[in-house]
């Protein structure tokens, strides 16, 4: 196909690195329009200096007159941008068809409905910014007409495994498959005193530290029952989730027929950014073919809802609807950053996001100002029980 012009938000991060490991095997197929760091300068200098784009943003504004001195120093005509408005700017500029949304948390949201409403191919990796806005997400999607291909592995899968015609004709359930996470099979009282390493030693995905904490809690598989609810619009009632440990099994479909599809692979998210990149198309993603022999087995057991409270947490705060998952949401997101501080034990993080959902009854969810509104008192409420429990 044509050369397609990419901007590539939270370029510095795990899926920001795996996207451009894809793009950089096809020179000829993609070039990059625009990346984008919070803090870390240096390492988008070093990656202005590979790739060349004609736009760098760095949101945290503390580093503008860093990267504009880089740039300058390195001889590069990219144009240097700060504050969170500029994603807004690159993720609607025209110079871009192609938005890959991989910035973590809820500070993906306005660039991610940017793109949207701009009619982009938009890789979404963010989950945050659809369970925070899903509504306006699917609606700014619509009436922008952008081309919405998942890169969360498991969406990835459900988006291959639906009909082609893109109906829901026959479908019967989604059937999400999650690892179980470093701590599967411990007890509850047992993961008291886990550190923020162990829980960020995931068995088989290398990811930035905030998904890998949501994959020891089961708060990622949460928050993507909530994500798979907006992207394929299937009631929480049709929407399962399984342990699968070898995480090979990406996710499922299951038809009234009785047939169910699945989508398999190695542990690799280059696998879904080249799809995602390439859609319809497929490309070398640089991931080794699956050998199941030496894979031996599956395996499969129902999620432990006693010692993993965040999956159910999010099941609660999906039928409450309204602001509840973006309560959930924030709430999640200061008891993460509070636990890999060493702020809160690992059984506070459930306790406190429940807290936050007792403290802060759904109402129904307005404009983007409104849950942002939302977002923003939630947080205020689990800093502050963060502050008055102490470390646990
Ligand atoms: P990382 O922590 O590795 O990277 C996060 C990126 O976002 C970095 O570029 C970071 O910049 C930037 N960033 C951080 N805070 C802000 C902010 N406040 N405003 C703007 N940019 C910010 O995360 P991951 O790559 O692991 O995850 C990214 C998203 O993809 C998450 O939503 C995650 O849930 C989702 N995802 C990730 C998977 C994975 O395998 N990693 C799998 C499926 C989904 P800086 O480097 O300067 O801090
Ligand atoms: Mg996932």
């Amino acid at each position: 196909g044509p050369l397609k012009t990419i901007a590539l938000l939270g370029a510095t991060g795990s899926i920001g690195g795996s996207t451009l490991d894809v793009v950089a095997r096809h020179p000829g197929r993609f070039r990059i329009g625009a990346l984008s760091a919070h803090s870390r300068v240096d390492e988008l200098l070093a990656l202005c200096a590979r790739f060349r784009p004609e736009a760098a943003v760095i949101t945290d504004p503390a580093g503008y007159d860093a990267l504009r001195e880089g740039l300058r120093a390195l001889g590069l005509p990219t144009r240097a941008l700060a504050g969170p408005a500029a994603l807004d700017e690159v993720a609607a500029d025209p110079a871009n068809d192609t938005v890959v949304a991989a910035i973590v948390g809820a500070a993906g949201v306005a660039s991610t409905l940017a793109a949207a409403r701009a009619g982009k191919r938009l890789l979404l990796a963010n989950k945050e910014s659809v369970v925070l806005a899903g509504d306006l997400l699917m609606q700014a999607v619509a009436e922008g007409g952008a081309t919405l291909l998942p890169v969360d592995s498991e969406h990835n899968a459900i988006f291959q495994c639906l009909p082609a015609d893109g109906g829901r004709g026959g479908v019967r359930r989604l059937l999400l498959t999650a690892s179980g996470g470093p701590f599967r099979g411990r007890s509850r009282d047992s993961l008291a005193t886990v550190t923020p390493d162990q829980a960020c030693a995931h068995p088989n995905w290398v990811m930035g530290r905030k998904i890998s904490v949501d994959s020891a809690t089961l708060m990622n598989k949460g928050l993507e029952v909530i994500e798979a609810r907006h992207l394929f619009g299937l009631p929480a009632d049709r929407i399962e989730v399984v342990v699968h440990p070898q995480s090979v099994i990406h996710s499922l479909v299951d038809y009234v027929d009785g047939s169910v599809l699945a989508q398999l692979g190695n542990p690799d998210m280059r696998t879904a950014i080249a799809y995602g990149l390439a859609w319809p198309e497929r490309i070398d993603s640089g991931v080794a073919p699956l050998d199941l022999a030496a894979l031996a087995r599956f395996d499969f057991e129902a999620p432990d809802l006693a010692a993993f409270p965040c999956l159910a947490l999010a099941f609660r705060a999906l039928e409450a609807g309204g602001t509840a998952p973006a309560v959930l949401n924030a709430a999640n997101e200061i008891a993460v950053s509070a636990f890999l501080q060493g702020e809160l034990g690992f059984l506070g993080i459930p306790d406190l996001i429940q807290a936050c959902l007792d403290a802060m009854p759904a109402s129904p969810a307005g404009s983007l100002d409104d849950l942002m509104a939302t977002d923003a008192e939630a947080r205020r409420l689990a800093r502050g029980l963060v502050a008055r429990g102490g470390a646990r």
